[in-house]
């Protein structure tokens, strides 16, 4: 197998778990962490379930490897998150000493591996994280895609019902005082 087929193996996982996330109603991230060629650790979105603004995928991936390997630091390990870590997640994985970071799509709103900032190879940083994104990017981002696409018409009904609702209530006004 070469690393590349390793990787697509790996992101398949994250993926599976951000699809999980999805079904949990969180927006569908995954993350593993390997550690030898073996998975110590799984993260998907749990903010809303958790309700914790830092349960990303990642950070729970983090949390879980730590644990496995009773180690905060993960040196010889990888991190393949289906979505281009944000700032606090890169932050985390710096603390961490990750050994490299593979991500699938990128964020062009918050991605903080290289889209608008780059923290895993901040010039400042005493530790720099190997990172590689566009690991079967394509698949990453139809997901997120197809996740917000569905949200968006969800909303779009749910508002179409209420304003039909509104519509329904001031075609009958005084109704109730005839009563
Ligand atoms: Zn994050």
């Amino acid at each position: 197998m070469t690393q590349s087929d390793l990787d697509q193996q790996f992101m398949r996982c994250a993926l599976e778990l951000a699809a999980k996330a999805e079904a949990e109603g969180e927006v569908p991230v995954g993350a593993v962490v390997v550690h030898n060629g073996v998975v110590v650790g799984q993260g998907w979105n749990r903010l809303i379930g958790q309700h914790d603004a830092t349960a990303h995928a990642e950070m729970m991936a983090l949390r879980q490897a730590g644990k496995v390997l009773q180690n905060y630091r993960l040196l010889d390990a990888v991190l393949y998150v289906t979505l281009e870590p944000c700032p606090m997640c890169a932050s985390a994985m710096v603390h961490s000493r990750i050994g490299k970071v593979v991500f699938g799509a990128p964020d062009y709103k918050t991605g903080a591996a290289g889209s608008v900032m780059n923290l895993l190879d901040y010039e400042g940083a005493n530790h720099h994280v190997t990172h590689q994104g566009g690991v079967m990017e394509e698949e990453c981002r139809a997901q997120l895609q197809a996740f917000f696409r569905r949200r968006r018409a969800e909303k779009k009904t749910e508002r179409d019902m209420r304003k039909g609702l509104l519509n329904t209530d001031s075609n009958k006004p005084e109704s109730s005082a005839k009563n």
